[in-house]
């Protein structure tokens, strides 16, 4: 059995665990980030919304949301980024990418798009559902493809002007409406390097909580032409050695798991796992 089950928990209920988040910041103390609920409640926080997110090693999570940073003793804010680089504990990532997940989709839901009217959470489901039109609305994925272009010993890495310095990483962008992921990847290198590619394979996804993608992993084969960078999104785009590569991205990331799975397979080392 897994050891993070999403469920969606009834909040009349009393006791439990609880996250308390703020735009994508959990508070944390020396314990985590999980909180005994009923404490919780007990202090004067801020408290704008609540969702009943499931379960975690078999114990109830919810999550208390805050409209404001507000400053606990013995407590402190960290970002989901910071908890992504940190990398020591995937499941408690897993958490809390459903939570800032879940988050954003009820602040981003709280009026309906089509009569204007406040949204209520339906109970029982993961959804908002307006009041004046009945409109409902359930968490949002946006699709993206991430892809790593090979040459045989040579990998193709890009940097955005967003990268942190001097960082390179594999090529990504979202899908468009009516395409298939396979369009998407051959239109996206095309559009950002000038490429084209071949024999693309797909090798696993990954939940990506900034603020909603899923991101499907590609490899593929170089085929033809000559890089030409797309303004404003590639600052520097080349072929580098497997033998000789510059900073990659975070160890939790598919982009770097799909750069280390081409240089393990290239040197005949031992193939990496995707984090969950
Ligand atoms: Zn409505």
């Amino acid at each position: 059995m897994s050891v993070w089950q999403p469920r969606v928990l009834d909040c009349q209920q009393p006791g439990g665990w609880a996250l308390v988040h703020c735009r994508q910041h959990f508070l944390t103390d020396s314990n985590g980030v999980l909180f005994p609920r009923e404490w919780l409640k007990k202090q004067d926080l801020p408290v704008v919304a609540e969702h009943g997110l499931g379960l975690f090693r078999g114990d109830a999570v919810y999550l208390l949301e805050l409209d404001q940073l507000q400053d606990m003793p013995g407590c402190f804010w960290q970002g989901l980024r910071q908890f992504m680089l940190q990398g020591d504990d995937d499941e408690t990532f897993r958490v809390l990418s459903y939570a800032a997940q879940i988050s954003t989709w009820a602040a981003d839901h709280r009026f309906c798009g089509r009569c204007g009217a406040a949204m209520q959470q339906v109970p029982g489901e993961r959804a908002m559902r307006c009041g004046g039109c009945e409109q409902q609305h359930y968490p949002r994925l946006s699709p993206s493809m991430i892809v790593l272009v090979t040459r045989g010993d040579e990998i193709l890495l890009a940097r955005s002007p967003r990268f942190v310095s001097g960082v390179y990483s594999t090529l990504a962008g979202f899908v468009e409406p009516s395409e298939s992921v396979e369009h998407c990847v051959a239109r996206e290198v095309r559009e950002e390097v000038g490429l084209e590619i071949c024999n693309l394979q797909y090798l696993g996804s990954q939940g990506w909580p900034f603020p909603h993608s899923l991101m499907l992993g590609f490899h593929a084969e170089y085929a033809s032409g000559d890089i030409v960078m797309q303004a404003d999104e590639i600052e520097d785009a080349r072929w580098f050695s497997v033998h000789d590569l510059p900073p990659l991205p975070a160890s939790r990331s598919i982009a770097r798991y799909l750069i280390d799975v081409y240089v393990a397979r290239r040197l005949g080392q031992p193939e990496p796992v995707l984090p969950g």
